[in-house]
């Protein structure tokens, strides 16, 4: 291992010494939660003096891990195998890895890459730059994996990707068994946050420029379950609902079982809560719902959305369904084709079922053949892709407010769009006519919907019509984050900030510097031994587990729905 310059201190008027900072780059697989974890590691290290690469090679590069995913580890590996020879010719670099595949395998992985220099897992993210600096000082490997969490995650400080938006966490872990899913085993049983943390954390968003936030949760709404209140989550949204200047709350994902009507009241009666609910189906037939260990029937998840759809008629509802579960049967099947009919979803995020090793799916019987889940796949894609295409073309001629986003139309530039997200969360493309200001990330923008395809909206312009832009503080602290990432003064009117790292707690301000207390059962090994060491550890630890996110998004790399 080569030796690296030291990492950088930082204080409240920027690094202490004059060597070049270390850069870092966070490479993300798996869902949303992996998403906002991975702010939290970008947090960590830029709380201790680590600045983000731009185009150059990272001096330190972490990979969050998700085990999720079938292939998961030939994609962790193929991508360790790359960096390996990177790092051979770029002295002093690190490389960590993170997250549930961590988790999971634990010593594997530095058997499998002797050249990895930190394994970390799901419940201490927040040690990432110590155990970089503990690998860098010993000259060895450092592998740390707590089996529960000692310091929820959101108190950690976090880099935010965005200006106009944030996910803040209010629960870790789940309560349920789901035959598929991993999930519990590697996050473990729920723990909620007090509200008033919850609270605390938007409240900082909106200070710091936020417009909507996102609470995020494995099953979000049996938030209470820990402190013994059923219907904490409903009162949570309506005290979100009074934060000034929190325009959008949205949350994900919600579990069919325990979803109650005092939570569409809240929704319904607080004017921030967006017109959208992502619940996840995963599938239509009661007889596979049993053998997952869903404990809802499809006759109550289209209950509940006949209940949403009474109190909030616009409500645009996406779920996520697994085609080819072991044992589905082509009568199951139909029976997810027609809760997918009855249903009338926005969209849907469909998966092929395959096997994860580890769960109790993957042992069971009746395995469907790769060709029989594939040709399910398709039909079922191409009837929700239909009814996605039909709901959507039912909002062309109106008008809606879209908070303008960064990077979320691939093809913007070249057909002279922005893209943005509607209340109902459905995306739009629209066009910026000529002589009309152009909106920043952040701003407010309302048009009305010229087309509908299955996965976007589109607003062009009438001729010689302007486009109607509300300049939001989102927008004003995009002018800032610009204008800092340039090294440029923001725009005049434009009050300064002092970084976009923030802790979860407001009134907290970065300059602790690495080194902070590590109240952790920490695992320091020569290279050679740390395999050892966690083989024994593992022994003892159970890897059965359900398997498959619940959120939106699976993979930010492939960019599958
Ligand atoms: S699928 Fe969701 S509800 Fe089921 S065990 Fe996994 S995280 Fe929990």
């Amino acid at each position: 291992m080569t030796l690296a310059p030291p990492a950088p201190v930082l204080t409240e008027n920027g690094p202490a010494d004059t060597a070049r900072a270390r850069t870092y780059e966070v490479r993300t697989y798996g869902c949303q939660m992996n998403v906002h974890d991975s702010e939290r590691l970008s947090g960590s290290l830029e709380a201790a003096g680590y600045v983000r690469a731009t185009d150059e090679q990272a001096d330190v590069v972490v990979i969050n891990t998700c085990a999720v995913r079938e292939n998961a580890d030939n994609k962790l590996y193929g991508n360790l195998g790359m960096l390996a020879s990177v790092k051979k010719v770029h002295e002093g670099m690190q490389i960590a890895v993170g997250g549930c595949l961590a988790q999971k395998d634990k010593s594997v992985i530095l058997e499998k890459a002797p050249w990895v220099d930190v394994v970390f897992g799901t419940h201490n993210m927040g040690a990432l730059p110590t155990l970089l600096e503990r690998a860098r000082h010993n000259d060895e490997a450092q592998i740390e994996i707590l089996e529960s969490l000692d310091v929820f995650p959101s108190t950690l400080p976090t880099r935010r990707e965005s200006t106009y938006s944030g996910w803040v966490s209010v629960s870790v872990g789940c309560n349920n068994t789901c035959t598929f899913c991993i999930v519990p085993a590697l996050r473990g049983k729920e723990k909620d946050r007090r509200p008033g943390d919850v609270l605390a954390e938007v409240q900082a968003l909106v200070d710091d420029g936020a417009l909507e936030v996102t609470l995020l949760g494995q099953t979000v709404n049996s938030y209470g379950v820990e402190f013994g209140d059923r219907q904490a989550f409903g009162k949570l949204l309506r005290a979100a609902g009074t934060i000034d200047g929190l325009e959008r709350i949205r949350f994900t994902s919600p579990h069919p079982a325990a979803f109650t009507d005092d939570v569409i009241d809240a929704m319904a009666e607080t004017p921030a809560v967006m017109p959208q609910l992502h619940m996840p189906l995963q599938s239509g037939s009661d007889r596979i719902l049993k053998a997952m260990k869903r404990s809802y029937r499809s006759e109550k998840f289209l209950g509940i959305l006949d209940r949403v759809r009474a109190k909030i008629p616009n409500a645009a509802i996406s779920t996520d369904i697994i085609v080819g579960f072991p044992g589905e049967t082509e009568e199951d099947f139909q029976d997810t084709l027609r809760v997918v009919e009855a249903a009338r979803f926005a969209s849907a995020f469909t998966f092929q079922y395959s096997i994860r090793p580890g769960t109790p799916a993957a042992t069971m019987a009746d395995q469907v053949p790769k060709e029989v889940v594939q040709e399910r796949y398709e039909r079922l894609t191409a009837l929700q892709d239909h009814i996605s295409r039909e709901e959507n073309q039912k909002l062309v001629g109106q008008i809606v407010n879209v908070l303008v986003s960064a990077g979320e139309g691939k093809r913007d530039a070249e057909r002279h769009r922005l893209s943005g997200r509607a209340e109902d969360s459905r995306l739009v493309h629209f066009d910026v006519p000529e002589g009309s200001e152009t909106p920043r990330p952040g701003d407010i923008v309302t048009v009305r919907i010229s087309e509908a395809a299955s996965f976007h909206l589109i607003a062009d312009a009438a001729p010689h019509e302007q486009l109607l832009i509300r300049r939001t503080r989102s927008g004003d602290a995009w002018d800032r984050a610009e204008a800092e990432s340039c090294g440029v003064p923001a725009p005049a009117g434009v009050a300064a900030e002092p970084g976009r790292v923030s802790l979860g707690l407001p009134g907290l301000r970065i300059g602790t510097g690495p080194g902070a207390a590590l109240p952790l059962t920490a695992v320091s090994t020569k290279r050679a031994d740390a395999a050892r060491t966690q083989a024994e550890r593992t022994d003892t630890e159970s890897t059965d587990a359900p398997q498959v996110s619940t959120t939106p998004i699976y993979d930010m790399l492939d960019g599958e729905r």
